[in-house]
């Protein structure tokens, strides 16, 4: 009798412990997706939370300050991001639901290249001189730029000083009938399909738009090629600029994507928020608005937000601070 019971206890035993497993087992799994799912639905918060704790960071008001810890409070919740918006776009390829093109000329995420035209009339209204250091002596219309921009641009060198890099200004701002003119020296010098790889016509140039600036060093004489991309200020530049809110923006791989061959020189404001996907994602502008999806779009307006309270505040102020079409063209 003992032994019979003896063996049924085995048996209840080795039942429960079958059970037991496979329960457990199910339970792992469903624990696993269940987990999966949450952290990607919780992500979204966490982003707003970083981003409006970021935008009330007082260091940016200062010439010397180092935004970098923002950045990469945010740079760790992107990530995660990445991950999840990966993983959407893998499982789901067919229902992808992407952001639109940013095509407002007075937006600092603005697209303009072949495909997405800036209007021949569009004067930014608030071009101003940074005060950082030049290729040349004068005030034209190629130092101007629109003051979000300059303004970033002027910490950006200041950092890449701190870090014993001098950064020089060659070539910002252009207007429509400049671009014209700078576009056809090109057919002439280059001929026509020679000169659509490295220059845009009037209206498909980011210049128009007070965004962007070609910069270069004394140590390569200012001049703008792509040297400048292994010289210790252009590598420094390429893995730093998004900090200040800049990227590259005709990156060496991606010239099928550009439409432009690689111009390490050419860096784009687009602010801190933008410019940190682009440089964690290794996507040029083209490539957000091809792949990004609409949960996972960068308001950039926040940065525009902040720069406008940076303002109101008395904090920006710029010497020059003419009409641009009131300075000789050059
Ligand atoms: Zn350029």
């Amino acid at each position: 009798m003992k032994k019979m019971l003896l063996s049924f206890a085995v048996v209840i035993a080795a039942f429960i412990g079958i059970v037991g497993y496979r329960l457990n087992s199910s339970v792992d799994i469903s624990k696993g997706s269940t987990l999966v799912y949450d952290t990607e639905e919780s992500k979204g918060d966490d982003k707003e939370n970083t981003d409006e704790a970021s935008s009330d960071n007082p260091g940016d008001a200062s010439l010397g300050e180092n935004p970098e810890d923002t950045v990469l409070e945010e740079a760790a919740v992107n990530l995660d991001e990445e991950k999840a918006e990966d993983a959407e776009i893998t499982q789901t390829p067919k229902k992808r639901n992407t952001i639109s093109v940013n095509t407002d000329p007075n937006s600092i995420g603005v697209l303009v290249n072949r495909d997405y035209l800036i209007d021949k009339d569009y004067v930014p209204g608030d071009l101003v001189v940074p005060n950082v250091r030049f290729s040349y002596y004068g005030v034209y219309e190629k130092s101007f730029m629109r003051e979000i921009a300059a303004y970033w641009l002027e910490r950006l060198f200041k950092a890449a000083e701190r870090d014993g890099m001098i950064l020089e200004a060659v070539s910002a701002y252009r207007s429509y009938e400049t671009q014209i003119s700078v576009h056809n020296g090109h057919v002439d010098n280059l001929g026509r399909d020679e000169a659509e790889n490295v220059s845009a016509e009037a209206g498909t140039s980011e210049h128009e738009t007070g965004l962007c600036i070609d910069i270069s060093c004394q140590t390569l004489g200012d001049s703008l090629e792509e040297s400048f991309g292994v010289y210790e200020e252009g590598i420094w530049v390429a893995q730093n600029a998004y900090k200040y809110g800049y990227v590259i923006r005709y990156p060496y791989d991606k010239e099928a994507v550009t439409g432009y061959d690689y111009e390490p020189w050419h860096i784009r404001y687009v602010g801190k928020r933008l410019a940190l996907r682009l440089h964690k994602k290794n996507w040029c502008l083209e490539e957000y608005y091809q792949n990004t999806l609409i949960k996972n779009e960068v308001d950039v307006t926040k940065d525009e937000e902040k720069f406008a309270k940076l303002k109101e505040d008395g904090l920006v102020s710029f010497e020059t601070t003419i009409p641009a079409s009131a300075a000789p063209v050059v």
